[in-house]
């Protein structure tokens, strides 16, 4: 057990988490609304610091990460827990699991010297931290990026965005990139189905930007839930506004957890929201989780050619290695396999879409 980052003493040793933007106000002997965070007797301890439940080698394309050196592998961990309730959730028994078996919390344990050991040697290039959600076990996540970036490692999250500013502002000079879920633009439903606010999320899309983060959004489109073209619109004018360049990620949903009674997502809404992304003026939308692999590939946004080709989680073909279309030379935002070579060499400056890393 380790003490928590980014909390306040309150009155009677209560403590007041401000990790993520629920704040809890948690009383001696409660946890917060993840479970994974106890009040004991007035100090506030993290339960999953050295409790790995998930570790993967994945390719970076299933996070998914589109623009952030296509093709490598990325180190992927998870605790359990999650800040999130949300009822369509697809990995349920790791994010859940605390709240919904009395307390459990399984997991191996696992150091932030063992991770960023086991990326190095398993040739990954990035650690991801995924599957449940990082902010909620930011001391881990924040001690094994650190470490991370020493040895030349990226980090990145995938996240539901709900971090708070000044914990994302702490992590910020070791986070390179986060895939965010953006998962409707209707605050009461967030409210109903996620057990959270919509606002602090967009907050957090901007303030990754703003602060120089690598980001890429992704939309778990569920049929009656989120699918109207209004609120598909709303998503991407939003997103347009913050950067045209931010690639969407439109993502098929399959019944899961509590939401057992909606039909799988069918090809033809995701088609919609596609279009619906690209006449809002984004210049990258992707569709997964579709049997028949459509629009996975990158194309320029101003000639128009396929500049890197994806079956799947497989990249077949690259054009893009210094950023550059090389057809009609326009510049594609990301981060493509020169700058990290770059960084590897000790260059620690990189294009504007990262910030300077100063290990
Ligand atoms: S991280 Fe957990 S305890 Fe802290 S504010 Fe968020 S839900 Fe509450």
């Amino acid at each position: 057990m380790k003490e928590a980052l980014l909390y306040e003493k309150a009155d009677g040793r209560a403590v007041i988490c401000n990790l993520c933007a629920h704040r809890c106000f948690i009383p001696p002997g409660r946890v917060g609304i993840c479970h994974v965070r106890e009040n004991r007797a007035g100090v506030l301890y993290t339960l999953v610091y050295d409790r790995v439940i998930s570790l993967n080698i994945d390719p970076i394309e299933k996070k998914p990460f589109f623009h952030f050196l296509p093709g490598t592998r990325s180190y992927s961990i998870a605790t359990v827990g999650c800040n999130f309730h949300c009822r369509f959730c697809q990995n349920w028994e790791i994010s859940q699991m605390a709240g919904d078996r009395n307390g459990l919390i399984l997991g191996e344990k696992t150091s932030p010297e063992e991770i960023v050991r086991g990326a190095l040697q398993t040739g990954c290039k990035t650690i991801a931290y995924t599957y449940t959600e990082p902010t909620i076990f930011f001391e881990l996540a924040y001690d094994a990026a650190r470490l991370a970036v020493n040895e030349g490692l990226r980090n990145l999250f995938v996240t539901n965005g709900y971090i708070t500013p000044e914990a994302l502002r702490m992590i910020q000079p070791y986070l390179h990139g986060a895939n965010l879920d953006l998962k409707g633009f209707d605050d009461r439903r967030y409210r109903r189905v996620c057990g959270a606010k919509l606002q602090p999320v967009l907050d957090t899309i901007r303030l990754m930007k703003e602060l120089g983060i690598w980001v890429e959004v992704t939309t778990l489109v569920v049929p009656g839930h989120n699918d109207s073209d209004q609120e598909l619109r709303q998503i991407a004018i939003f997103l347009r506004e913050v950067g045209a360049e931010i690639p969407w990620h439109l993502s098929a949903f399959f019944p899961a957890y509590k939401m057992l009674d909606v039909e799988p997502t069918d090809r033809q809404t995701l088609m919609r929201a596609w279009a619906i992304g690209k006449e809002a003026g984004l210049r990258h939308v992707y569709i997964g989780n579709l049997a028949d692999n459509v629009h996975e590939d990158t194309t320029c946004y101003q000639c128009g050619n396929r500049l890197v080709q994806r079956f799947g989680f497989t990249v077949r073909r690259n054009l893009l290695d210094d950023g550059r279309c090389p057809f009609c030379h326009a510049s594609v935002e990301g981060v493509w396999k020169n700058e990290f070579l770059k960084a590897e060499a000790g260059v620690t400056h990189f294009s504007p879409n990262l910030k300077e890393v100063i290990p």
